[in-house]
């Protein structure tokens, strides 16, 4: 079991195990939360009037199962060190796990058993970051 660090942004559901599952932002869920809707066919199945080549003609793609997350503070800092990328405002959560994948760009994801710790971003970076 590790302790990873994420961002939980105040739209997501809750930070929970059946709540884990990675998706690109803005695409539709099933009822389960467990797959997407296709994004090269929206969901019909079909590309230009032939099977959708991304989902196999299902209309909807897996999603990756757990969250997406860092492995540690630094991680995360350097992470959201960008221009216009910090979350001000938003939670960070500390959280005991298991990684199951990787995610879209490469990080690490990962389904929760405990949250350690919750903080704001702004009390996270005040707490961690070295100026
Ligand atoms: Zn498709």
């Amino acid at each position: 079991m590790s302790v990873w660090y994420r961002v939980h942004w105040s739209d997501c559901p809750p930070l929970t195990e059946e709540n884990a599952w990675s998706a690109l932002w803005g695409a539709t869920r099933s009822e389960d939360g467990s797959q997407t809707e296709c994004r090269e066919c929206d969901g019909s199945g079909e590309s230009f009037g032939e099977r959708c080549g991304s989902c196999d003609g299902e209309g909807w793609e897996d999603c990756v199962p757990g969250y997406s997350c860092a492995a540690s503070v630094a991680e995360l800092l350097e992470y959201f060190d960008r221009p216009g990328m910090e979350p001000w405002g938003e939670a960070v959560i500390a959280f005991e796990g298991r990684r199951v994948d990787t995610g879209f760009d490469g990080e690490p994801t990962a389904v929760p058993e405990r949250i350690v710790q919750t903080w704001t971003w702004e009390q996270f970076v005040a707490e961690h970051k070295e100026s």
